[in-house]
C-alpha cells in the first residue's frame, strides 16, 4: 500500500457491529471483563484504547515503522522516552532544538544525572567527536527549530551504529510525508503530532515510532507506567488529520516556495532561511534524504526588535501565535516566544537574533499570503 492509501486505511477497518467507516471514539476509561482477568484485549484506557490503537497503527505505518505509540503531547513523548535512561548516561543533542526540548533536557533530566552535550550536527564529525563511553543516544532535529539547519541522517546513523548508541530523530518539521528517518537508519522517530500530523491546530499530541521490538516494549512499558497518553477524542482528531496529510503537505510546500521567493527578493528582508532555496547550506542533503522542504520559513527583517515586533503585529492572515503546521499561517518571534527558554547566550550563538521571525506557511491561497506579508513589510 502506498502512503496516501495507508493514511486512510491502516488500522481503520469498518467497525464490526455497525459497519461505521470511521473509527469510533471509544470514550471509555475501562472495559467490562467476562470473568476475573478475562477480557477482550482492553483493561484500562491508560494501557490501551481502540481509538488510540488505530492512530498508533496508522501513524507507525506512515513512518515505515513496525511499532508506534501515541502520547498526550510531543513533550509527553520526549519525556517518556527519556525515562529509558539512568543516572550517568550521556546524550548528544543537536544544538538547535525546540526550546521546550532543551528545557526538559536542561532543567528536568539533568537533575536526574543525565548528561547532555549540544553540537552543531550539520557537521556529523561534531557528533562523532562528542561520543563518550557512556553515550547512549544521539538526538537530532532536522530541519531544526528555528534555524532550519539540516543534518545528514545517513551519516549520523552510521556514527550511531558504529558506536552502538541509539539515534532518535524529531521528525515534526518534515512529517513522514516528506522524510522517513527509520529508512535512513534511525532507531526512534518522535513527533509533536500537534503540528502537521493533526494539521488543524485543534489538538495537542505526541508520537514515538520504532522498528525495533525491544525498544518498542520498553517505550510501551514506560507509556503505561508514566501515563502521558492522549484521550480517545484527541486520538481521533489526530487520526482524522492523517487522512489528508499528503495533500496538505504538498499545499504547504507550494505556498512556502511562493512566500520564500517573495521574501528573498524583498528589500526590507535581510535573510531568508528555507531549505528549498538553492542558497541554503543544507539544500543538497535535504534533497538527498527528504522528498520536500516543508512549510516553515525563518527570516531576519532589516532592523532590530522594533521592526520584528511591528512585522509580527502587522500581518492579518498570518496569526501571531506559537506552534506551526496547521492549515492556517502563523508568525512568531522565537527569541520572545517559542525559544524564550533557551539562554540568551545560546540564542546569540545560534543566530536567533532580535530581528529573527519564524513563519509557518498555511494552505490558504499563496497570493493572499504574499499580499499579507507585503503589506506588513510596507508598514515598517
Ligand atoms: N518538537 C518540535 C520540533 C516542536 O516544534 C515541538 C513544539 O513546538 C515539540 C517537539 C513539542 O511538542 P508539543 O508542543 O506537542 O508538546
Amino acid at each position: 500500500m502506498r502512503f496516501e492509501t495507508k493514511a486512510i486505511h491502516v488500522g481503520q477497518e469498518p467497525e464490526k457491529t455497525t459497519g461505521a467507516v470511521v473509527v469510533p471514539i471509544y470514550q471509555t476509561s475501562t472495559y467490562a471483563q467476562e470473568d476475573v482477568g478475562v477480557h477482550k484485549g482492553h483493561e484500562y484506557s491508560r494501557t490501551t484504547n481502540p481509538t488510540r490503537d488505530a492512530l498508533q497503527a496508522c501513524l507507525a505505518s506512515l513512518e515505515d515503522a513496525a511499532y508506534g505509540l501515541a502520547f498526550a503531547s510531543g513533550m509527553g513523548a520526549i519525556s517518556t522516552l527519556m525515562t529509558l535512561f539512568k543516572t550517568g548516561d550521556h546524550i548528544i543533542s543537536s544544538d538547535d532544538v525546540y526550546g521546550g526540548t532543551f528545557r526538559v533536557f536542561d532543567k528536568i533530566f539533568r537533575n536526574f544525572g543525565l548528561e547532555f552535550t549540544y553540537v552543531d550536527a550539520t557537521n556529523p564529525e561534531n557528533i562523532r567527536a562528542a561520543l563518550r563511553p557512556n553515550t547512549k543516544m544521539i538526538w537530532l532535529e532536522t530541519p531544526s527549530n528555528p534555524m532550519l539547519k539540516i543534518t545528514d541522517l545517513r551519516a549520523a546513523a552510521a556514527i550511531a551504529k558504529a558506536a552502538g548508541v541509539l539515534l532518535a530523530v524529531d521528525n515534526t518539521f518534515m512529517s513522514p510525508a516528506n522524510q522517513r528517518p527509520i529508512g535512513l537508519g534511525a532507531d526512534i522517530v518522535v513527533h509533536s503530532t500537534t503540528k502537521y500530523l493533526g494539521g488543524h491546530s485543534d489538538v495537542v499530541g505526541g508520537f514515538i515510532a520504532t522498528d525495533r521490538a525491544d525498544l518498542h516494549e520498553k517505550i510501551k512499558f514506560a507509556q503505561n507506567a508514566v501515563g502521558a497518553v492522549p484521550g480517545p477524542f484527541d486520538s481521533w482528531l489526530t487520526l482524522r488529520g492523517l487522512k489528508t496529510l499528503a495533500i496538505r503537505i504538498a499545499a504547504h510546500e507550494r505556498n512556502a516556495r511562493s512566500v520564500a521567493e517573495f521574501l528573498n527578493a524583498h528589500p526590507k528582508v535581510e535573510t531568508v532561511i528555507w531549505p528549498g532555496l538553492a542558497n541554503h547550506p543544507g539544500h543538497a542533503i535535504q534533497q538527498a534524504q527528504a522528498s520536500g522542504f516543508g512549510g516553515i520559513i525563518s527570516i531576519r527583517v532589516k532592523g532590530g526588535l522594533d521592526e520584528a515586533r511591528r512585522f509580527c503585529r502587522g500581518t492579518k492572515l498570518f496569526f501571531l501565535a506559537e506552534s506551526l503546521g496547521g492549515v492556517e499561517s502563523l508568525i512568531e518571534h522565537p527569541a520572545i516566544m517559542t525559544h524564550a527558554s533557551v539562554p540568551p547566550e545560546n540564542r546569540r550563538k545560534l543566530g536567533i537574533t532580535d530581528n529573527f521571525v519564524r513563519l509557518s506557511v498555511g494552505i490558504e491561497h499563496a497570493a493572499d499570503l504574499v499580499e499579507d506579508l507585503a503589506s506588513a513589510l510596507k508598514a515598517l
